[in-house]
Parts: C-alpha cells; sequence; structure tokens
C-alpha cells in the first residue's frame, strides 16, 4: 500500500531573535530582514510522513511552501531530510496574504498537484500564530481535518488512526482519507538531514535561482529542479490572493518591552491575587 503525502511547510521569521525592523509599515512581516527558519511544528508533520513513507513503501512526500523566492530554502532542507520533492508558490500577488488567502492559495496548488491521500501541517506558525491554515485548507477542498496530531498511528485502506494530544490527556481518532491532519510540537521531533541526501540535492534550484545564479541544470537530473509555481500556474483568482484576497489585515504592531520597575512582593493570599489583577486590568496589562 502507499500513499501520497502533502506536507505543508512555511519559512518563518526566527522569533527568537526579532529586532524592531520585524515588520513593514503595512503591517506585513519585513521576510528579507529576519533569519528565517522551517516553521518548527512544519518538522514535526515532516517527520511524520517521513514515518509513514518508512512505513508504507513507495509512498511519496510532496513539500508544498508559499512564500518568497528564498523559502525554496525550506524545501531544500525537506529533501536533505528525506523529502522527495518540492513546490514553492511563489509570485507577488501572494504576498501580505492572511490565513484566508493563504489558505486560498494552497488549496489551488493542490488541486494542480491533484493525487493525495494525506495532507500535513504543523498546528501552527510562529509568526502569525493562528493556526487556521491548515483548518482552512481542508475546508478548501472539502475534506475532514483532525488537529493538534501528536502521532499518526495507521493509514490502511482508507482509514487513519491519529493519537491527539487534548487538554487533560489523549485521545484516538480515526477518520477516512483524503483527510488534512496538523501536528503539535508535542509529536516526535523531526530527523536530522541525512548526509547522502545532502549530497544529492544540494544543488536543488528553483527556475528563478537558476536564472540568479546563472546556472541550468541538466534537465536530465528531474529530482534537482524545485518547481517554482505562479498564480497563473495554479488557475488562481488573483482577487484571492495576497494582500486583495485578506479580509484581515495586521492592524499596528507595538515592541513592548517590559521593563522591570518597582518590584512588589505578594504573599499566595487570597487578597494579594485580587489586588494583582486589578491592579494588572487598571494599567491593561491583562485584559
Ligand atoms: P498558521 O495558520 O498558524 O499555520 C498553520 C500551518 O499552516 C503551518 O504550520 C503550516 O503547516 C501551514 N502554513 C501556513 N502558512 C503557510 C505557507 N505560507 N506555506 C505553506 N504552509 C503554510 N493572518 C490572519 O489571517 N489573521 C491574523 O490574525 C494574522 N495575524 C498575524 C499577526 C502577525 C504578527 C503576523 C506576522 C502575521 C499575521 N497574519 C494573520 C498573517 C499570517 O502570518 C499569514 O496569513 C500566513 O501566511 C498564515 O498564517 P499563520 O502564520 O498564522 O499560519
Amino acid at each position: 500500500m502507499s500513499l501520497n503525502i502533502i506536507v505543508l511547510a512555511k519559512q518563518v521569521p526566527d522569533t527568537r531573535n526579532v529586532g524592531k525592523d520585524a515588520m513593514k509599515e503595512d503591517g506585513t512581516v519585513n521576510r528579507a530582514a529576519l533569519p528565517a527558519i522551517f516553521n518548527p511544528e512544519d518538522l514535526n508533520a515532516l517527520e511524520q510522513a517521513l514515518i509513514l513513507k518508512e512505513k508504507y513503501p513507495e509512498t511519496t512526500v510532496t513539500l508544498l511552501t508559499m512564500g518568497p523566492p528564498r523559502a525554496a530554502d525550506v524545501l531544500r532542507e525537506g529533501l536533505y531530510r528525506g523529502a522527495d520533492a518540492g513546490y514553492l508558490l511563489t509570485d507577488r500577488a501572494f504576498a501580505g496574504a492572511d490565513t484566508l488567502a493563504t489558505s486560498y492559495a494552497i488549496s489551488t496548488a493542490i488541486k494542480k498537484l491533484g493525487k493525495y491521500d494525506l495532507i500535513i501541517g504543523g498546528r501552527q506558525a510562529i509568526d502569525g500564530d493562528t493556526a487556521q491554515v491548515g483548518p482552512q485548507v481542508a475546508e478548501k477542498l472539502g475534506l475532514t481535518q483532525i488537529t493538534y496530531a501528536e502521532e499518526i498511528e495507521s493509514v490502511e485502506n482508507g482509514v487513519i488512526i491519529v493519537k491527539r494530544r487534548i487538554d487533560g490527556g489523549v485521545e484516538r481518532v480515526k477518520g477516512a482519507t483524503p483527510i488534512v491532519v496538523t501536528v503539535n510540537g508535542s509529536a516526535a521531533p523531526c530527523r536530522p538531514r541525512n548526509a547522502k541526501l545532502l549530497l544529492k540535492y544540494k544543488k536543488a534550484l528553483t527556475p528563478s535561482e537558476q536564472r540568479e545564479k546563472g546556472v541550468e541544470l541538466p534537465v536530465e537530473r528531474a529530482y534537482l529542479h524545485i518547481t517554482e509555481w505562479s498564480v497563473a500556474d495554479v488557475n488562481g483568482d488573483v482577487k484571492q490572493c495576497g494582500l486583495s484576497g485578506s479580509p484581515t489585515k495586521v492592524k499596528a504592531i507595538q515592541n513592548i518591552v517590559f521593563q522591570a520597575k518597582e518590584s512588589k512582593t505578594l504573599t499566595g493570599s487570597d487578597e494579594d491575587m485580587e489586588a494583582l489583577i486589578v491592579e494588572l486590568l487598571e494599567n491593561h496589562t491583562i485584559g
């Protein structure tokens, strides 16, 4: 039995060291100015796909990312760890997308890919932090979804069994494929790069990168060609992409730097706790 798995992988700013120029005036991420990484929970998602690939021979793992041209880095990273192919959705028209426009673009690309039993994403991206794209992709493709997955236990004869991490415990859920699964950071960590795959794919490039570097990859080495799709390539409706397709906009970003001013010693008494809550509400630190 073999599976066709699509893994949604996002290149995100490394929020562990975000400076003041992280955001642009229009409320979108200044992606060019920040060190970019593979969204952590998408690595957990990739690992679940690679485990299934080992379990069910002939399974293919295809990475799909939407982002600026340099997002091809996450596709190479996934190829070094065992994915079979990478697709980059990149086009100025996609820029500034909110999760609705992002899920529209991603679902049109998935329709073009055509064959899939399983679409696996991370629970959420560390920059937008909304955890909306996975569920929205499921809705747009008319698929069921299982979120907060910790382990995909089996996918047999069109039935998937997933262990989910929920408040207070773990539950086991059954669903019918094709299906969208979003994976928690509590799932198995992704395996490291494989030295042989690193050697095999280190020259993999998108067409834009080939033009930029003035190289032309040999056609017969298809595995080195990372596919790049624009809105037109996925028959997308420009009005539903990017900023024009985004009903939600990030209104403003404030860099709040918590400074320790005066300190107060509190006991654990109800009175002290109550007084603390009232004070925090009054100065709008909470609520
Ligand atoms: P999430 O929904 O958290 O991502 C969940 C999973 O979907 C990811 O783990 C990944 O597997 C997949 N995925 C997400 N984006 C991509 C991609 N580009 N390529 C491949 N897979 C992907 N947008 C809103 O609609 N509403 C908001 O409230 C909002 N707030 C934001 C706040 C900030 C500070 C920033 C920087 C952005 C915000 N955005 C918001 C924009 C949001 O980042 C983009 O819509 C983004 O493309 C997807 O949203 P997300 O990062 O929250 O992803």
